[in-house]
């Protein structure tokens, strides 16, 4: 059998269960958090928070959860092991950069963004930084990333989305770690990952979530982009923002009825703490919470004609198959 990383060390795939595949525990934005805590406030009930509601997840039959907390998200392993210590569900970390636009700042003279000056081909150091998470651990803590993270959105394909793409592509053929990417499914987003990451860098669309693919109701082109090989992640249920309770429940219940249950994972990109949004906004968002899918979700699908079978088939089989990389 397959083992996968987690925060407290490798686990065997046959012992993941339950799988929620984006999910977050914190997402900061790390200087304006450590020049403004007030929101944030005392470190201790923060932690505290999180395992109460990582618990609660636990209860209601999670066993393992991916969090694609990436560099330009806030990623800190030290919190999040602490936390871990304290919850018996199996937490995936991730490795790569969040970006819709440029890339980060500290990317912006090296490696082949020196290309034109130096009249040469550099390597990008982003290719060693993912390599290294993965391979010997993240900063100092031992723990390992167990997936890969990038982003697009309705910005397209800018130059620092491509960079980003391409070093995670390399990273993740040097160690065959899969690879979640936020994608924009209105703008056809995967399509372009499809072009960079699969048609030029050379991944199998298989060992690929194309994130968010349920943000959308055109369920002919998510349908291409599995015939593409590519997994769904239907992965926003409880943002009902742009679009409602129903509209993502029944996308998923007409991708089921076209037979795609196979190629499709399930969450919630939910968090204990998000500081991009305001916490009176957040009221708004009653929905928004790691066990929305237990609660709300699967009650509905069942009742409009999905079965258990299939439900088990998206949060089990499906996410461990992706992960052992059959
Ligand atoms: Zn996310």
């Amino acid at each position: 059998m397959a083992e996968i990383q987690t925060v407290r060390g490798p686990v065997d795939t046959a012992d993941l269960g339950a799988t929620l595949m984006h999910e977050h525990v914190f997402i900061l934005t790390p200087d304006v958090h450590a020049n403004y805590p007030e929101e944030w406030g005392d470190e201790d009930t923060r932690v505290a928070d999180a395992v109460q509601r990582l618990q609660k997840a636990y209860d209601a039959g999670v066993r393992t959860i991916v969090d694609p907390t990436v560099v330009g998200l806030g990623r800190y392993i030290p919190r999040i092991q602490r936390i871990m210590e304290q919850v018996p569900i199996n937490l995936v970390v991730a490795t790569g950069v969040y970006t819709y636009n440029d890339a980060p700042r500290f990317f912006s003279y090296r490696g082949p963004a020196l290309n034109e000056v130096l009249g040469s081909e550099l390597p990008d150091p982003m290719v060693d930084m993912f390599v290294s998470d993965i391979r010997d651990g993240i900063a100092g803590t031992g723990v390992r990333a167990g997936m890969l993270k990038c982003a697009i959105d309705h910005q397209g394909m800018t130059p620092g989305v491509e960079r980003v793409m391409r070093a995670v592509a390399k990273a993740h053929l040097a160690t065959g770690v899969p690879i979640t990417v936020h994608t924009h499914p209105g703008e056809q987003s995967g399509l372009e990952v499809k072009r960079v990451m699969c048609d030029e860098e050379g991944v199998d669309p298989g060992r690929i979530v194309l994130g968010h693919s349920g943000d959308t109701t055109d369920c002919d082109h998510i349908s291409a982009l599995a015939d593409a090989g590519f997994v769904l992640g239907m992965d926003r249920f409880g943002i009902n923002l742009d679009t409602t309770f129903e509209a993502r429940a029944d996308t998923l219940l007409e991708m089921l009825r076209r037979g795609y249950g196979e190629r499709m994972v399930l969450s919630q990109d939910a968090s204990c703490y998000i500081d991009w949004v305001d916490p009176n906004v957040m009221a708004f968002l009653s929905q928004w919470h790691y066990t929305h899918l237990f609660e709300d979700v699967f009650p509905y699908v069942l009742e409009h004609g999905a079965t258990q079978e299939q439900i088990d088939t998206m949060l089990v089989d499906v996410p461990r198959r992706f992960l052992e990389g059959a």
